[in-house]
């Protein structure tokens, strides 16, 4: 809420100086943690983002934040987006696809996020810890090099399961992003801590995730569907769009041309 009254305050200001200001916004409404919740509630993902938003739009209202617009990433303008830039990615040569192993629930049949496994530390043997890295040593690993792994979702020992997933190719566009950082009027500790970055490798970014899912599928691949974080920011395009179509109006001219 915090966020969103400090936007609104910058909005109200725009506003009040003259300038057009327009304020989407939208849920993020994908996601493994969406998909456990529905089915611990009984109901379907999409009854469940449905009664969110509803509550969402309340509490907007109670704090008088003054969106234009507040979608949802589960939107048909999102889908279209989301294929869009993926399969312009694609055309480009931005994708590969490659095999993974990841810890598997056997009972539950779902591929663990590293939320959904504890176990000890490999390194410094601290209990209870995530899949994604130590809090008691602060060394990072993979979820399959836990000792004593759980999967917290079912208590069972997860096995290791491999599978393919389409990643994005990150290291193409770092002298793309080297250029942009150059150029972009940011402040500069900012710049510097992303600069650090691009210094070293950077890895691809893994943006497939298994069935089941809740999420867009991704375009001529089979039950694999695009991770949530692929979706959600595009979810600013699809947003807008959605107003503009309301309001008469195209995204080209409220975010200036080429910019689709
Ligand atoms: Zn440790």
């Amino acid at each position: 809420m915090l966020e969103y009254v400090q936007t609104d305050i910058w909005v109200r200001f725009q506003r009040h100086i003259g300038n057009t200001c327009h304020y989407v916004c939208a849920d993020d409404a994908h996601g493994t943690a969406i998909m456990l919740r529905a089915e611990q509630e009984g109901i379907t993902p999409e009854q469940l983002i449905a009664n969110v938003q509803a509550e969402h739009e309340q509490d907007f209202k109670d704090f008088q934040v003054s969106f234009d617009n507040f979608y949802s990433t589960h939107s048909p303008e999102n889908k279209d987006f989301s294929e869009y830039i993926y399969k312009a990615c694609e055309a480009k040569g931005h994708i590969a696809s490659r095999t993974i192993t990841q810890a598997f629930d056997p009972e539950k049949q779902l591929f663990l996020a590293d939320r959904y496994v504890t176990g000890e530390c490999p390194k410094c043997s601290a209990q209870n810890q995530y899949g994604d890295g130590c809090d008691s040593c602060g060394v990072t690993y993979s979820a399959t090099e836990l000792v004593n792994p759980k999967s917290t979702l079912t208590g069972s020992t997860p096995t290791h399961k491999i599978s393919e997933h389409v990643f994005f190719n990150l290291e193409k566009s770092k002298d793309l992003l080297k250029q942009f950082l150059k150029t972009v009027q940011m402040q500069k500790p900012i710049v510097s801590k992303l600069s650090e970055w691009l210094d070293g490798d950077l890895k691809s970014w893994d943006i497939s995730r298994d069935e089941p899912y809740f999420g867009f599928s991704i375009p001529e691949e089979n039950n694999k569907y695009f991770y949530v974080w692929v979706d959600a920011p595009i979810g600013y395009l699809a947003s807008a769009t959605n107003w503009a179509d309301r309001n008469h109006t195209n995204l080209e001219s409220l975010w200036g041309k080429d910019s689709v």
